[in-house]
């Protein structure tokens, strides 16, 4: 069988890039091991956000289908409950597997093919380039030619980690420290009269958050940490210890992982691309991931339809400027908030409210505000000397949260100077390395820092 697009998993990355692909006139077939009708059904309730969604022209939620409920603003707290910060954008709150089958029929529209209880086992490699996948459907192994193989099989990467090594897209796989561990915990509350819960409030020094479900006498309460389930549940206990939630009932669980790593350098490879949870493409502020992975989807659409225009198969070099385009935005803020977020739940949670108070890190808007970035370092920096000088950051505090600002901006800079084509490209992923190497993760602040596990620092 030979296409010009083969694509492992039909779920919100897998389908969006298949639609993309279709309607520029590409003979497309994606596969997945699921059956049709038990897609995204590892997770019942997702976010989307309304402006997101607008912006890549997906299908809207439907009322009595995948529609549960909107809201138009979400929230976070500080580790003591006492300051907020705001979040103004529409956010639907939707029935993914629901949500799925409309995907697959809207792909399906534009021309592309599916094979479901299809696994992926191998790719095809001839010479350097991938020129196909080995799948497996029932007992029967079957080969599939493309021009370009695109993983979008999730977190489990199941594609991209047999590039060869040395590859110039990376073939790593996600260890444990570099995943979050999501717990989604569907409760309701006994006291059902008292409380209404309307839009998501997060309490990121906990990785806990409170988001509507679809009653609403319940609510869901979920929590996502580094290294294990386990860990997660110890978070979520120090939550419940320090700050008063209504008493709940868990009627249901659901587990999951999001990965917790910077993307790939690279997205493509010769006849390859990456795309999705597999390249690693979640916010770093609260693990989403569908329209995070949209916007690559929307480049490298873009980038790989330009270059297969003459019939060919594409090369990395063809393709560059998907990378490019991807890292030098969106690539470069995420970059800079995943080395930022360490830093700044490394601290007491006591710290962590003079935080939110003093607008120091944790701010409302977050991700679109638009800012004087050489004000808000004076801003930052003055307000931490206060801190310590009334007693409320410890030096030790300070000296981690500018060590890992200082490493996120030079970080964000040195993407913003992403190599315009593949021939700069050892050079600067040999700078990137050293700089990510500085920036330690989020599993450091566990592993290292004992106070956090057991008396926060006191
Ligand atoms: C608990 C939890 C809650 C979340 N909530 C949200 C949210 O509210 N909003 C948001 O934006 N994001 C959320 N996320 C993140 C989001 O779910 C992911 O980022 C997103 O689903 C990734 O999409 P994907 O298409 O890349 O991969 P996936 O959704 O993981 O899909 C991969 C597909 O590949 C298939 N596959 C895997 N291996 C093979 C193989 N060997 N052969 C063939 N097919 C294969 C799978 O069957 C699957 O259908 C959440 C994640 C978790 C864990």
């Amino acid at each position: 069988m030979q296409y010009d697009i083969l694509i492992i998993g039909a779920c919100t990355a897998g389908l969006y890039f298949a639609k993309r692909m279709a309607e520029q006139g590409y003979r497309v077939l994606v596969v997945d091991r699921d059956k049709q009708e038990n897609l995204g059904k590892r997770l019942e309730i997702f976010h989307m956000d309304l402006g997101e969604m607008e912006r890549y022209g997906a299908p809207a939620p439907e009322e009595g289908n995948d529609f549960v409920h909107s809201f138009k603003f979400s929230a976070s707290r500080s580790a003591l409950g006492r300051w907020e910060k705001y979040h103004e954008h529409t956010v639907y709150v939707m029935k993914l597997p629901a949500y799925i089958q409309r995907l697959v029929r809207w792909a399906g529209e534009y021309g592309a093919a599916f094979q479901f209880e299809t696994a992926f086992e191998d790719l095809l490699i001839e010479g350097d380039k991938v020129v196909g996948a080995k799948l497996r459907q029932a007992q029967k192994s079957i080969e599939v030619r493309a021009k370009l193989v695109a993983d979008c099989s999730g977190i489990g990467a199941v594609a991209r980690t047999k590039l060869p090594q040395g590859c110039v897209c990376e073939n790593f796989s996600l260890e444990d420290s570099d995943k979050f561990y999501v717990t989604v915990n569907y409760v309701s509350f006994l006291k059902p009269e008292k409380v209404h819960i309307r839009h998501t409030i997060s309490w990121p020094y906990y990785k806990v958050w409170i988001a509507p479900r679809e009653t609403q006498q319940g609510a869901i309460v979920g929590v996502g940490a580094n290294m294990s389930y386990e860990y997660g549940e110890r978070c979520l206990q120090k939550f419940l210890e320090n700050v008063r939630i209504p008493d709940y009932r868990v009627d249901r669980v659901e587990r999951g992982a999001v990965p917790y790593h910077r993307p790939p350098y690279s997205f493509v490879a010769d006849g390859f691309a990456a795309l999705g949870d597999s390249a690693c493409l979640t916010k770093p502020s609260n693990g989403e991931g569908v329209t995070a992975a949209w916007y690559l989807v929307d480049i490298a659409a873009e980038e790989i339809g330009a270059a297969m225009s003459g019939g060919e198969a594409p090369t990395a070099e063809a393709m560059w400027g998907a990378n490019v385009r991807y890292q030098r935005t969106q690539g470069a803020a995420f970059a800079e908030l995943l080395a930022t977020m360490t830093g700044a739940v490394d601290c007491t949670p006591e710290e962590n409210d003079y935080e939110f108070k003093h607008n120091l890190i944790f701010k409302s808007n977050l991700l679109n505000r638009k800012v004087d970035k050489q004000q808000e370092k004076k801003d930052l920096i003055r307000g931490l000397v206060k801190g310590v000088m009334k007693g409320k950051m410890r030096p030790r505090t300070i000296k981690k949260l500018l060590h890992y600002s200082s490493i996120a901006s030079k970080i964000k800079h040195h993407y913003l100077e992403f190599p315009a084509d593949i021939h700069g490209y050892s050079e600067w992923k040999e700078q990137a390395d050293a700089l990510w190497a500085s920036a330690g993760s989020m599993a450091d602040v566990v592993y290292d820092k004992e106070y956090y596990l057991n008396d926060c620092g006191k």
